[in-house]
């Protein structure tokens, strides 16, 4: 019901309440309906509707005059790190055993960087450089955890909810999947959602590229946020 109709319906109730009220005041109710002495508390069950009624309008012109309607939102990512030996490979929280890591100003996590991306861009908050610039000490070896914490809490702030996660992570690599159920939980556990709104997969380059070459590392992710 829009706005301009609840107003409709309080003029419509204000004319039945002084209609009602001018007849309760010449008896003319009490002779019609043979209620008796009880019509005389119609004009204040009537007062009672009519404040009601006001009350409702008020609300909805506060909330903008429109019925609450959730909206989906989508947003992308897309991250790609050099991997060098001397380094942890940091994938989705966790820490996966191989000979060379991803370099980076944090810990150079891509599933992570690659995901907050896709969630900042689904809020319409511009991307992850824009919050955690690499340049930036404070942001210097912390794990990329934090980054998905924060762009959590961005979210909440703007009544956003994640609905569904999904990503893949493309390297020759060392075998994901075995580590795909630890990655969940990190990062779910982060997000504060549920490990079944995040889905991962794992796809080699075919030997092509650098990726192929295993020189790099690079992850694509999409988010989806309702509110
Ligand atoms: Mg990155």
């Amino acid at each position: 019901m829009t706005t301009r109709q609840k107003v409709q319906i309080a003029l419509f109730w204000s004319l039945i309440f002084f209609l009602a009220l001018f007849l309760a005041r010449t008896n003319t109710l009490n002779r019609a309906t043979g209620l008796g002495q009880a019509i005389n508390y119609l004009p204040l069950v009537l007062i009672v509707a009519l404040f009601v009624l006001v009350i409702t309008i008020d609300r909805s012109i506060k909330s903008g005059g429109r019925s609450k309607t959730v909206v989906t939102r989508s947003g992308i990512g897309y991250d790609l790190h050099r991997l060098s030996e001397g380094r942890k490979l940091m994938i989705g929280g966790i820490e996966v055993p191989f000979d060379k890591g991803s370099l980076g100003h944090s810990d150079g996590d891509v599933l992570a960087h690659a995901l907050c991306d896709a969630l900042l861009g689904a809020a319409g908050l511009g991307d992850i450089g824009t919050h955690f610039s690499d340049t930036d000490a404070k942001w210097k070896g912390v794990s990329s955890l934090l980054f998905l914490e924060h762009t959590r809490k961005l979210i909440d702030e703007r009544h956003l909810r994640i609905n569904h996660l999904d990503a893949v992570v493309i390297c020759e690599r060392p075998k994901l999947g075995p580590h795909f159920p630890a990655m969940r939980d990190a990062l779910a556990r982060s997000l504060g959602i549920a490990a079944g709104q995040l889905n991962l997969k794992a796809k080699t380059n075919e030997g092509t590229g650098e990726i192929g070459r295993g020189e790099a590392i690079a992850a694509q992710a999409i988010a989806t946020l309702e509110g």
